[in-house]
């Protein structure tokens, strides 16, 4: 059946073509006084669908099931009184009395109007609450037995009235909010006296479920049915309330939109207008595709919307506008979410790290416990790696292999010079041409947030200064807040947690030693003749002929010219310089192979300066025998160690000390030292003590152009001018280093690495250093250290004995073992024997301090 019961005081209007005209059933108005009306104790039951229906209630019906028309009918045709109880489940076809509730509402049928459709509409009015005693009949149409339910009589007191009132006023709200609640309820509700009723009839109207309508209608006191009621209206009021508050806040972001949708169509008509839209439009909309795929983090995608905004309001031409651009150009294009995937593969990166780099083998081990800790912890916060050593020693291409190895792009930065924090960090946007610093910039063009990013030359960050780039550095490169850094042109935190910071530094100690201590460092000293030609073969040879287009067929080089390029055309730790030479032979050759005029090139020793020109580094200083007043010494720079010549002379003159090459204060006021050292002995010497009241010494350090500094060229001062003093030649297979006391000690120097590494480039192997560096010897690879012969020495008699040949100058040094060279191997088999033993003079390179 399809008795649809409506109750058309909560939905008006809905029925409204099926209601004849002369129904004015809404308003609910006082009936007929049930007390004034004779009511059976047996009547026929209509359950009703949805609504509960109340005594004084008058509402329209629609009857559509067979069964309920038979109910009504048979109501008609005795005394129209009806049972009009709700169904427990409104889809109940067709209910048995378990699926009825017990409790109803005894009707009078005022009216009713058979349809087209068979059904009727009926319009009833509640008179007295009633309870079902027994079903006289087993089948629908039910009639049944009832008994009326008695109300307690209730004197008005204050809460009642209290409760009256607020439900009233609660109503009123309810109505003014929107519901649809007939009006003029309020004013009957005034009128009204009778709690019970009062309740019943709010319940009536305010379009309660059919659960608490049931609820209420079987309350029977009528206190707690108004307790009740004020209840429920106050709920509904709630309600309201939070619908009406979504409902505006919905309609607010509808007109919010609405409102800029306007305003920019005028905006885009007034500049057509202007002639100069279509350009700007297309920019404006390119630029919001952009930052809707960045992925940006909240924060920034919010400042992104807002500078978009801002560039529509602009005229394009304008200054700011093309400073807003810029800016939202970089923030789009910051990686924010791009990530490559790292692969972990140790075998890999083994092989990896491997094919790229010959020997290596703590630095590469430390690298793959890196990757390896990596592995099994993704968010480790890792030490930053800290590759140390001079130039071309390999450290930027294992920073390559790493990122190669990992799957990482590769970034590449270097810190030298750097003066201004700004540069790290960035200008701010109020700058004209600010940009974002160089750690940005890098992560722009890595394109990815997770980069092997490669500071270079950190050891020179801040040398001349202008604000302090090392602190802006040291939150870059601090684990605990790189993950918010924020550049002062982006203005936004970008996180760097998981950017691999590795650094690079020739040497370790200028390094502030804030960052320092964040660091760990990895030491690769340099390369001796035998691992550069090996390294030349295996790895820079054949990268240069594929560079340059050809392979091994076309070109020969033989062990012998490769040690004749390094000896003669690169003087220096690492292979940058031997990488290029080697370049430019290969380029030669390409081009003879490319013009056809050979097939095959052989290059010998000879051939070289064919392609590469005059030997730079040149026999000059060739010393076939040993000197008088020239003593090699023993230096550091930037670049690795270095052999210094010290040159000493006396002549007749007033003046007792002359210094000469560019020599700093430190090296003058050792050299001043040595020369008080060497008054003191003259007599212990066999020379007169007044000596140097007629002779006046000269002391020079060639290369005078570069300046040198540092106490460590002491001792070889001293050599050098006792040799001169005394006439005995100097050993020239022999290099030495250490600071120089008044009394004559030898104190300890550093760099002994370095410094010795440099000695086996020139092929001297007899090194003397301080005693107290002995603990040094501990760094120096084994395969070095067992080519070279050291002599420690405590005191400058020591050095003399083992540098002076004859030894310690003077008839009482006698039989001091004097003037033999020190025990052991003489010379470094890898000399270029035919060449002679300090085969070239140590070219210094201009503008790096030498360290002595
Ligand atoms: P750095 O960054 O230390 O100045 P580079 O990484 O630029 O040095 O190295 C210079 C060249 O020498 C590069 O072509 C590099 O591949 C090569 N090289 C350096 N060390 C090795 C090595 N151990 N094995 C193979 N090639 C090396």
């Amino acid at each position: 059946m399809d008795a649809k019961e409506i109750d058309q005081k909560r939905e008006p209007g809905q029925e409204e073509e099926a209601k004849p005209a002369d129904q004015a059933a809404e308003a609910p108005s006082p009936g007929p006084e049930p007390q004034q009306l004779k009511i059976p104790t047996e009547m026929p039951l209509l359950p009703v669908r949805d609504v509960v229906v109340f005594p004084f209630m008058i509402l329209p019906l629609f009857v559509g099931r067979e069964t309920s028309v038979a109910a009504v009918n048979e109501a008609l045709g005795k005394d129209r009184m009806i049972l009009l109880v709700a169904q427990r489940e409104m889809a109940e076809e067709d209910p048995n009395p378990e699926g009825i509730y017990r409790a109803g509402t005894v009707s009078m049928i005022m009216r009713m109007l058979k349809l087209p459709d068979g059904r009727v509409k009926i319009l009833a009015q509640g008179l007295a609450r009633a309870r079902i005693m027994e079903y006289k009949t087993q089948k629908a149409p039910y009639s049944v037995k009832i008994e009326l339910v008695e109300e307690p009589h209730l004197e008005m007191n204050l809460e009642i009235e209290a409760l009256m009132r607020n439900v009233r006023e609660t109503l009123e709200k309810i109505i003014q909010m929107g519901k649809a609640i007939p009006e003029d309820l309020i004013k009957v509700l005034e009128t009204i006296q009778d709690p019970g009723r009062f309740a019943d009839l709010v319940a009536a109207n305010i379009g309660l479920a059919v659960k608490d309508g049931q609820e209420l209608l079987e309350l029977t006191s009528p206190l707690e049915r108004l307790r009740k009621v004020n209840e429920f209206a106050h709920k509904e009021l709630e309600v309201i309330e939070m619908q009406f508050k979504i409902q505006s806040q919905a309609r607010e972001e509808m007109n919010k939109t609405q409102k800029e949708y306007y305003l920019r169509e005028q905006l885009r008509q007034i500049q057509q207008e202007l002639g100069d839209v279509d350009e700007k439009a297309a920019e404006i909309e390119e630029l919001r595709e952009k930052i809707a795929k960045a992925k940006m983090p909240q924060e920034a995608l919010e400042e992104a919307n807002k500078q978009l905004k801002k560039l529509e309001m602009m005229h394009q031409e304008a200054i700011e506008a093309s400073q807003v651009r810029s800016y939202l150009e970089w923030l789009v294009e910051l990686p924010w979410s791009v990530s490559t995937k790292d692969k972990l593969d140790l075998k890999k990166a083994k092989k990896n790290l491997d094919d790229d780099h010959y020997d290596l083998d703590k630095v590469k081990e430390r690298i793959l416990e890196y990757l390896a800790v990596r592995k099994l912890n993704k968010d480790m916060k890792g030490p930053i790696l800290c590759f140390v050593g001079p130039p071309g020693v390999g450290k930027t291409s294992l920073g390559r292999s790493i990122a190669k190895a990992m799957g990482r792009s590769f970034i590449r930065m270097s810190l030298g010079g750097i003066r201004d924090e700004a540069e790290i960090r960035g200008h701010r946007r109020t700058y004209v041409g600010a940009l974002p610093g160089r750690i940005i910039q890098g992560i722009k063009t890595a394109g990815s947030n997770n980069p092997v990013f490669m500071l270079d030359e950190i050891d020179k960050l801040g040398m001349d200064f202008r604000g302090d780039p090392s602190a802006a550095l040291l939150e870059v490169l601090d684990p605990e807040q790189n993950n918010s850094f924020r550049d002062h042109y982006i203005n936004m935190p970008f996180d760097l947690s998981k950017v691999m910071f590795i650094t690079t530094a020739n040497l370790a100690d200028p390094i502030p030693s804030a960052l320092r201590d964040r660091m760990e460092f990895l030491e690769l000293p340099g390369y001796i003749l035998e691992e550069k030609v090996h390294i030349a073969r295996q790895y820079l040879i054949p990268k240069q002929l594929k560079e340059n287009g050809i392979s091994g067929k076309n070109i020969e080089f033989k062990d012998e010219t490769i040690q004749t390029v390094i000896g003669g055309y690169t003087l220096e730790a690492g292979l940058r310089n031997l990488e290029r030479e080697i370049g430019n032979i290969c380029r030669k050759v390409a081009r003879a192979v490319a013009e056809g005029r050979k097939k095959k090139i052989a290059i010998d020793s000879e051939s070289v300066s064919k392609y590469l020109g005059v030997p730079r580094f040149l026999d000059e200083e060739e010393l076939d025998k040993d000197e008088v007043g020239v003593a090699t010494g023993l230096a550091w720079t930037a670049s690795g160690g270095e052999i210094l010549m010290v040159e000493a002379s006396v002549t007749n003159g007033a003046r007792s000390l002359v210094l000469t090459g560019h020599l700093g204060d430190v090296m003058r006021e050792s050299a001043q030292a040595a020369v008080s050292y060497a008054k003191k002995r003259l007599k212990d010497f066999d020379i007169a003590e007044n000596f140097f009241d007629k002779h006046e010494a000269h002391i020079h350090v060639p290369a005078g152009a570069i300046p040198k500094d540092g106490p460590s060229a002491g001792v070889t001062m001293g050599t050098a001018l006792v040799s001169a003093v005394s006439g005995q030649p100097v050993r020239r297979d022999v290099a030495m280093t250490g600071e120089i006391t008044l009394r004559g000690r030898v104190l300890p120097i550093g760099g002994l690495k370095e410094k010795s590494l440099a000695a086996l480039r020139h092929n001297i192997t007899n090194l003397i250093v301080p005693d107290r560096n002995k603990k040094d010897l501990e760094d120096i690879p084994k395969e070095l250290r067992d080519k070279i012969n050291f002599t420690f020495a405590k005191t400058m008699d020591d050095v003399l004995n083992a540098a002076l040949v004859g030894g310690v100058p003077g008839k009482k040094n006698k039989n001091k073992g004097r003037g033999k060279a020190p025990a052991g191997k003489a010379r470094a088999k890898t000399a270029v024997a035919k060449t002679g033993i300090r085969k070239k003079k140590a070219r210094l390179s201009h503008g790096k301090v030498v360290h002595a």
